[in-house]
């Protein structure tokens, strides 16, 4: 490959695959590499897709793309051992153009994505793992992949290879990332009959709904456990932090079996076959493990710049954004001729002082609190299921009476202290 592109993209997730659309839209010349089979091929989410940030790339793409279902109902279940305290909102409006978000399977919707930024006019190359980045003079000048002849030149090289990042990780952007930045998750994709997800979720044709679960779907361990409806599958899993399984000696698919086999989980995926199982890293660490994002002749984006909003399961908005402002960069870089770290540094500012970087500020030390707190999982959960059933059977005593017994059930005088503190606490670190 002799040729030389304005810009080379490196990994066909949300992404890279932004980046190289908005690229070609801009009228650049652009390379998109994926080391997979094909785009997708390789990457796993939950999967739930965010509409807006999607426009932001490809407007009412929704009447084209093959989406799953449009959610309608986010329900948030606080697990005990054989209890929930379930919250949920659902609402119509969401149901109906132009939606609020979807559920997709990322095999089916980054290879339709990809295609997209192709007909735009980015060149997309399968199969092709970049082995590093060529520097000459401190400057990024392009990449050299697993093909014989596999070097390849650009202005700007942009990385977009997703969680571990190692082409960024060799350039000393970050460091090896620590098992308390990083969560693994498992995942299966259940066959089941599309009549009986909307009787069993009661939804309608076109309607879906999440679900999010704390607690004892991690056994206590910071991170949390999902339950998504697609058409006639659901998509089932588990993620935690790296240390937390580590130290508490569990394997991640025993983890994913204990959920499938809560009292809670079971009978809402009765009768499904397992088509699928998927497991992959999420980067967790927030904005303190952000590395550097831009250097001469580079940028990074995505879950390679750490871009992920855990509390709020946000990451392939925060890609597509990243993808979107780092092409809107080069393009301007382009104009001026001039790819050096000071202007390109315009992504980071945009990047940080848009969305993305205010929530990555907003949340920047909750992994870390809730991470040395495994109270609030392995206590303060259980406590409300048990003060939701003492509150809600049924048995002759009065309000007044079992009022008593919950308030007795927080502890001693000292402990009622403690558990306010951690509220505050947990305030602090969300507000
Ligand atoms: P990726 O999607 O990881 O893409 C990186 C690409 O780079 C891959 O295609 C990979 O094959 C390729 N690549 C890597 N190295 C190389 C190389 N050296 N050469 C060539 N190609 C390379 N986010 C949400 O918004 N909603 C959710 O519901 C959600 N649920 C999730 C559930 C799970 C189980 C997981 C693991 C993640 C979830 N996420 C979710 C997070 C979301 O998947 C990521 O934030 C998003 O995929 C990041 O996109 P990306 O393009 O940066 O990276």
């Amino acid at each position: 490959m002799s040729e030389k592109f304005d810009a080379i993209v490196v990994g066909a997730g949300p992404a890279g695959i932004s980046c190289a659309h908005d690229l070609a839209k801009g009228g650049a010349h652009v390379l998109l590499l994926e080391r997979g089979e094909y785009p997708g091929s390789k990457n796993v989410m939950g999967g739930v897709l965010y509409r807006k940030m999607m426009e932001d790339i490809i407007p009412e793409f929704y009447k084209e793309a093959p989406l799953e279902r449009p959610i309608v109902e986010q329900k948030f279940m606080m697990m005990d051992k054989e209890s929930a305290v379930t919250f949920s909102y659902k609402g119509m409006e969401w149901g109906k153009e132009p939606y609020n978000n979807f559920t997709v399977l990322r095999a089916k919707f980054d290879q339709w994505f990809a295609d997209k930024a192709v007909q735009q006019g980015a060149i997309l190359i399968n199969e092709t793992v970049v082995l590093e980045c060529i520097v000459e003079n401190g400057k990024v000048v392009g990449v050299r992949t697993d093909r014989p002849n596999g070097d390849v030149y650009a202005d700007v090289v942009v990385l977009a290879d997703g969680v571990n990042s190692l082409l960024a990780q060799s350039l000393g952007f970050h460091k090896e990332y620590r098992p308390d930045e990083v969560a693994l998750a498992t995942m299966e994709i259940l066959k089941l009959d599309k009549k009986v997800i909307e009787d069993r979720f009661n939804l309608e044709d076109n309607q879906g709904c999440t679900i999010e679960l704390f607690g004892d779907a991690t056994k206590g361990i910071l991170g949390t456990g999902f339950l998504y409806t697609n058409k006639d599958t659901l998509s089932i899993g588990v993620g935690t932090l790296l240390s937390g399984l580590i130290k508490h000696k569990i394997k991640p698919y025993e983890l994913l079996e204990y959920v499938k086999s809560h009292p809670m989980i079971r009978t809402l995926i009765q009768g499904s076959e397992p088509q699928e199982y998927l497991a992959h890293l999420i980067p967790e660490g927030g904005y303190h493990s952000m590395g550097r994002i831009v250097g001469d002749g580079v940028i990074v984006i995505g879950d390679a710049s750490q871009l992920v909003n855990a509390i709020h399961r946000e990451g392939s908005n925060l890609a597509m954004t990243s993808g979107r402002l780092a092409a809107e960069t080069i393009l301007l870089a382009k104009e001026a001729g001039d790819f050096t770290e000071k202007t390109l540094d315009h992504y980071r500012v945009r990047l940080l002082d848009g969305f993305v970087g205010q929530d990555m500020k907003k949340y920047k030390d909750s992994t870390h609190h809730f991470d040395q707190n495994p109270h609030y999982f392995d206590q303060y959960i259980p406590m409300l299921n048990r003060a939701a059933s003492q509150m809600f059977t049924v048995d002759g005593q009065s309000k007044w009476e079992k009022q008593k017994k919950i308030w007795k059930d927080l502890g001693s005088p000292k402990e009622k202290m403690k558990m306010a503190r951690d509220m505050y606490r947990a305030w602090k670190v969300v507000k």
